[in-house]
């Protein structure tokens, strides 16, 4: 037999063929299929090629009804989902329940990068406005500019509501990265034109800092304490 090849049948029970499986570095030694689903789990960002083997593992163990659950969630998430055409939030509605809100405040806007910034925001409760997601940041090196983001649909946006009771403010909810700061320059200087107050949340984000993994606390004192620009 060929070294390269995992010899199975000399594993006598499963425990220690996993184990084995667990321990084995070369990836050329695992079965084609689980090799396979080793090297699609490191797709995900985060999974490196331990954590991989360690899900792809675990999964082994799992009755075939729940893995089977699991590959139809993830099929349906891209099949069922899309984005809003009004605010590009990730939704199975559209547009989506934020959008058709009646409780919502149709005079705020807060603008923020990703679907998981607004929800951030949502877990708050202390939003009740509207929201625009630009899907990203401007980032010239890595061949974003703002063709690639949801900013001329934002401009749009309010050039269509300049009339009341239309939007009045703008608050900037980019994350304090270099990027995100950029954005929300960026999107200062455009807003000029339309006359509507433009806001930026400051208060307690560090800088660097992700909304997403910031506490509920400081995201709601963050979007109170906003200041003009
Ligand atoms: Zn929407």
């Amino acid at each position: 037999m060929p070294d390269n090849l995992c010899p199975t049948e000399r594993f006598t029970d499963y425990s220690s063929f996993t184990e084995h499986l667990a321990n084995c570095k070369k990836m050329q030694e695992y079965p084609k299929p689980l090799a396979k689903l080793i090297t699609e789990l490191q797709k995900l960002p985060t999974i490196g090629q331990k954590t991989a083997q360690r899900l792809a593992f675990f999964m082994l163990k799992l009755p075939d009804t729940e893995t089977a659950q699991i590959a139809k969630a993830i099929s349906e998430v891209k099949q069922l989902l899309s984005y809003c055409n009004v605010c590009g939030m990730i939704t199975d509605t559209n547009p989506c329940y934020i959008c058709t809100s009646p409780r919502r405040n149709p005079q705020i806007l807060c603008v923020v990068e990703e679907s998981d910034d607004l929800w951030a925001i949502e877990r708050t409760n202390g939003y009740k406005g509207l929201y625009h997601v630009l899907g990203g940041v401007l980032s010239p090196l890595d061949g974003v500019g703002p063709e690639q983001l949801r900013i001329k649909l934002l401009f749009e946006r309010l050039q269509s509501s300049r009339h009341a009771p239309g939007i009045k403010e703008v608050i900037l909810a980019t994350n304090w990265t270099t990027e995100g700061q950029a954005t929300a320059l960026y999107l200062t200087q455009h807003l000029e034109r339309f006359e509507m107050t433009v806001t930026r949340i400051a208060y307690g984000i560090p800088v660097g800092g992700d909304l997403e993994y910031i506490d509920e606390v400081t995201l709601a004192k963050a979007l109170e304490g906003r200041r003009k620009v």
